[in-house]
């Protein structure tokens, strides 16, 4: 809180009696931030690109030696990149992106999936499975006269992977944060990998490469995988109706990643979060609130980590 909120905030607080007190003490948040903004929106409409401004995209091994604000810190870009590159047709004039005049990836592509989270009581958190999501896909290979193909060639399928990951069931914040790399940095509760928000070229990928409606598609290791929070995919978790968003899944280092809506219900952008992507208040964990760090996943970028606050195994 700045001072200058603190007067004001306070001075309404005397002016006016009992009833406002209430909801004085209500606005400061656990970050001591004043919620007079409230309720916060984002424009769907018109979304920062990933590595464009303020919204970095950092490479640890080309010079970048920490996590920034705002930004993905990724340990190394892969030397043979590939994908899509051309987002001109929902580019805006000041250089925003257009979520709603993206194409997507059609079809309803329905799999075998397998998939089991279980703690194993000595500290662990396991998690198995064949990376098959439990909703419907987009059809992959995506296909020629599609629109989205006139964007992406992506040539790949979804094939089963294997999942088999010990996490803490109870992460602790490392020392430093640690750089993310290329492949799953996390899991859905859906039974998919999450991966960051880049693409092999060092773009933004939910703005670039042709998504389904669940926000995933599929790369060089016909792993089905995530880049975007789309209301489909936090839907199909579960509906959020108020209060903090649920649990979407577990990223590497063990920590939770939830939907998009933060303590009070508000819409939190990454502005609301840390270097990393997420910050810490008491959240529903194995049953219990407790006081933990977490990941949010916003619609904005870097969209899920931005670093791992913790150790990723
Ligand atoms: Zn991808
Ligand atoms: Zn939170």
């Amino acid at each position: 809180m700045t001072y200058k909120n603190y007067f004001k905030t306070t001075s309404i607080c005397l002016f006016v009696t009992f009833f406002t007190i209430i909801s004085c003490n209500k606005s400061d948040d656990l970050n001591g931030t004043v919620d007079e903004t409230l309720p916060e929106t984002i424009d769907l409409t018109s979304l920062p690109f990933g590595g464009v401004g303020e919204t970095q995209i950092l490479i640890r091994n080309q010079g970048d030696p920490l996590p920034d604000f705002l930004s993905l810190w990724l340990c190394g870009l892969p030397s043979n990149g590939a994908g899509a590159n051309n987002a001109s047709d929902w580019t805006n004039t000041d250089g925003t992106w257009n979520y709603e005049l993206k194409p997507q990836v059609e079809g309803n592509v329905t799999w075998n999936h397998i998939f089991d989270i279980n703690l194993d009581g000595n500290g662990n958190r396991i998690i198995t499975g064949n990376n098959l999501p439990d909703h419907p896909t987009g059809i992959f290979p995506i296909q020629p006269g599609t629109v989205a193909f006139q964007y992406d060639g992506n040539p790949n399928i979804i094939s089963e992977q294997v999942i088999n990951y010990t996490l803490p069931a109870l992460p602790q914040i490392a020392q430093e944060a640690n750089c993310v790399f290329f492949g799953p940095a996390g899991f859905s509760v859906t039974g998919a990998a999450i991966y960051h928000g880049a693409s092999t070229l060092g773009t933004d990928a939910a703005a670039h490469e042709m998504l389904d409606r669940f926000g995933g598609h599929t790369d060089g290791t016909e792993r089905y995988h995530y880049h975007f929070p789309s209301e489909d995919l936090q839907n199909h978790i579960h509906e959020h109706e108020s209060g903090h968003a649920p649990l979407m899944g577990y990223m590497l280092d063990g920590f939770g990643i939830f939907g998009p809506y933060g303590e009070n219900g508000e819409l939190l952008t990454s502005a609301d979060l840390d270097e990393c992507h997420g910050h810490t208040h008491p959240v529903l964990w194995d049953g219990e609130m407790v006081d933990l760090y977490h990941y949010h996943w916003t619609y904005d970028f870097p969209y899920n980590i931005g670093c791992f606050k913790g150790t990723p195994q």
